[in-house]
């Protein structure tokens, strides 16, 4: 990912450290600004295509942001430092209204297709905030199906009673419950089961080296098969080439994203990609 900071520790008399929490403080700044002005943001999405069907069953919102003088930021450039403040809320709120304004357009010209957000633990811990987001839902006449929630897998496994409430709630709503970027780093998998997760999204990192590393092969391919054992939905993050694909599907994968099928889209692209690929 195209972070623009790196993990230097910073020493007493590291200048270039002082500038850089200078610059974060003018990148939070700005946000808080584009939040406010409803400015620069945009969210594009990514097609989740099921490997059964070959059908598009939903899609990710991913937020961009074009700054007026920076250009074209990722979210590695900005949500790490939106999460040391508050204003990370804001901004899944900002998320959350951009999402449930388009799935009204989309439902009117086209269809209802299902469309998750990242949001953090954070998010979910704040009280009220599985009712406040079916309240918003039921205001739009959508029903609770049309919307994912994704969260961390680093974020979920410091085991918070709060957090896991939170997500239980948002379960009791209806809302389905992916735990993303699975497999990096936290092996204490035996959390899984204290959780209301419906899809597990296996992290990009083991499946980029499928294709040329025979351990990745055994790992990946009994990881999915526990995980189906577990009556989860797997989906495969960052399937880039075709020879990956076909080993996802050998292994009973059930759904994939990645820039093999489709990078993220603009929202005004997203009827024409529908159109022929819709359930
Ligand atoms: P994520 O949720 O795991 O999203 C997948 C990331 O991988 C996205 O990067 C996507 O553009 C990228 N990607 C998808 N397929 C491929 C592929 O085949 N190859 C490669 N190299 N990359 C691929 P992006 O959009 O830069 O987002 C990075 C992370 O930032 C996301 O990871 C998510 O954790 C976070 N994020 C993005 N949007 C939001 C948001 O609205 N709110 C919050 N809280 N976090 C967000
Ligand atoms: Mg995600
Ligand atoms: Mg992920
Ligand atoms: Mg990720």
């Amino acid at each position: 990912h195209e972070g623009i900071h790196t993990n230097v520790t910073a020493m007493p008399f590291d200048t270039s450290y002082d500038s850089r929490r200078t610059d974060d403080f003018l990148i939070m700044n700005d946000l808080a600004s584009a939040l406010k002005m409803d400015e620069d943001l945009y969210l594009v999405y990514q097609p989740k295509i099921c490997l059964h069907s070959g059908k598009t069953v939903g899609l990710e919102a991913l937020i961009r942001w074009d700054h007026p003088l920076r250009g074209e930021l990722f979210p590695s450039q900005f949500i790490p430092l939106a999460k040391k403040t508050n204003l990370l809320s804001e901004l899944t709120d900002w998320v959350i209204n951009r999402v449930i304004a388009q799935l009204k357009t989309w439902n009117q010209e086209y269809t209802l297709i299902p469309v998750s957000i990242n949001a953090s633990e954070r998010d979910f811990s704040k009280p009220g905030f599985a009712d406040a987001l079916a309240a918003k839902l039921q205001d739009a006449q959508l029903p609770a199906s049309v919307m994912g929630i994704e969260c961390l897998e680093n974020e979920l496994v410091t085991e918070s009673r709060v957090a896991v409430e939170g997500l239980q709630s948002l379960k009791a709503h209806g809302f389905d419950i992916s735990l993303d970027d699975f497999g990096i780093g936290y092996s204490n998998i035996s959390y899984l089961q204290d959780l209301p997760l419906d899809v597990v999204k296996i992290d990009m990192s083991l499946i980029t080296r499928l294709a040329n590393d025979a351990t990745s092969r055994i790992i990946v391919s009994n990881i999915i098969r526990m995980l189906k054992e577990l009556n989860y939905t797997v989906l495969a993050e960052g399937v880039e080439t075709e020879a990956t694909l076909t080993l996802l599907k050998q292994y009973g994968c059930d759904q994939v994203q990645g820039y093999f099928c489709s990078k993220p889209i603009p929202a005004s692209d997203i009827e024409h990609w529908l159109a022929p690929r819709a359930r």
